[in-house]
């Protein structure tokens, strides 16, 4: 028997709970993954309180990140005891992820595990700082260096905000760290944060054109911060927008777009194309330190998930967390 943590909704009553599947259960794709580590995100806690919107079909595994090694494979690109990981492609969402000890996934989605990282590094990693690298490669693609001055990480506690925060600073950046949790704000001056500032100061409705700022920012937050952090930027500016802790909406205004020649840059983790996965892997592998990732990260086992998937929500928990689903 594997176990996995099984999400249903039988007569549209939704729940989750710890499993035992038979070995079966765990078929329909090319390659057969012995699952050691996974990781709960932001987005896995939402699948696994919640349900929608990110489950798009029931029953359901969650989990969109896994390290492990590979048991059978119908893809010739792959063999028994390859280690491997997988971020995103559904993972979680459309097919079965990450939380269980087995998986069954397209090879194609596959990356081989970098020498760098243990698989637990890898995870530790995750969407999170895959995310983060994905962020950095964007707003240097749009021209943005060290020399164009300071960079802003919103959410900058969370996973994809404290890998930012850390990535950013060895690569040469000053750092202002948005942050609504003082606890953790000497550990974000540690990650390499220049300057803090409380989220409050971005968190309500503001003017459309504030005072220049900030060259570029990452923002992991959306709704009225992500329309501040746009406000607040300079000419030529750019913001990586990848998240919506505080909330979907955009309640922005043209005027920085029209006035200030600033660009929005959307980015997608989960579907992004293997060449870009393989750079930002690549990049992550030569400059992160493998400590750094062990010194943010906890572990939990399969029976702690569901438990701190709510806690993760009601944000009574912070940092990285990786899943021994093996414990
Ligand atoms: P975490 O839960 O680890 O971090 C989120 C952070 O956001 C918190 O630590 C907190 O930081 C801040 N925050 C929480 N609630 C609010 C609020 N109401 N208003 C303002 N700030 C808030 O999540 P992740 O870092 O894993 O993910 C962050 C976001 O990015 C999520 O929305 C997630 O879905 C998204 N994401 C998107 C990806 C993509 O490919 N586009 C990939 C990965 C994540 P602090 O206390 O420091 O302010």
């Amino acid at each position: 028997m594997v176990k996995a943590i099984l999400l249903e909704s039988p007569e549209g009553v939704f729940r989750a709970r710890l499993a035992e599947l038979d070995e079966s259960a765990f078929a329909g794709r090319e390659v057969l993954v012995d699952v050691s580590y996974s990781t709960l995100n932001y987005k896995d806690a939402l699948a696994i309180s919640r349900g929608a919107p990110v489950v798009r079909r029931f029953p359901m595994v969650p989990g969109i990140d896994l390290a492990g090694t590979v048991r059978e494979s119908a893809d010739p690109a792959w063999k028994p005891g390859d280690a491997v990981f997988v971020n995103g492609y559904g993972l979680g969402e459309s097919h079965w992820g990450g939380l269980a000890q087995r998986a069954c996934v397209e090879g194609r989605h596959l990356q081989r595990l970098p020498g760098a990282f243990t698989p637990r590094q890898a995870m530790a990693i995750g969407t999170a700082g895959f995310t983060a690298m994905l962020c950095i490669m964007a707003l240097e693609r749009h021209g943005i260096t060290p020399e164009r001055g300071e960079v802003l990480v919103t959410g900058a506690s969370g996973g994809v905000g404290s890998y930012a925060v850390a990535l950013l600073a060895t690569r040469g950046y000053r750092v202002t760290a948005s942050s609504g949790r003082p606890a953790e704000w000497s550990r974000l001056k540690a990650l390499g944060a220049a300057e803090i500032m409380d989220r409050q100061e971005l968190s309500a409705a503001s003017r459309p054109l504030q005072r220049e700022r900030w060259a570029a920012a990452i923002d992991t937050v959306g709704s009225h911060t992500l329309a501040n952090v746009c406000a607040g930027l300079h000419p030529r500016g750019v913001v990586a927008a990848c998240g919506m802790a505080q909330g979907l909406d955009f309640p922005g205004s043209m005027a920085p777009f029209i006035l200030r020649g600033i660009t929005l840059a959307g980015i997608d983790s989960a579907q992004a194309p293997m060449a870009e996965r393989e750079s930002a892997w690549g990049q992550l592998a030569s400059v992160l330190p493998a400590a750094l990732a062990d010194g943010l990260t906890w572990e939990i086992g399969l029976k702690d998930v569901i438990q701190c998937a709510h806690d993760l929500l009601d944000g009574t928990l912070s940092g990285r967390i990786v899943v021994n689903v093996n414990a």
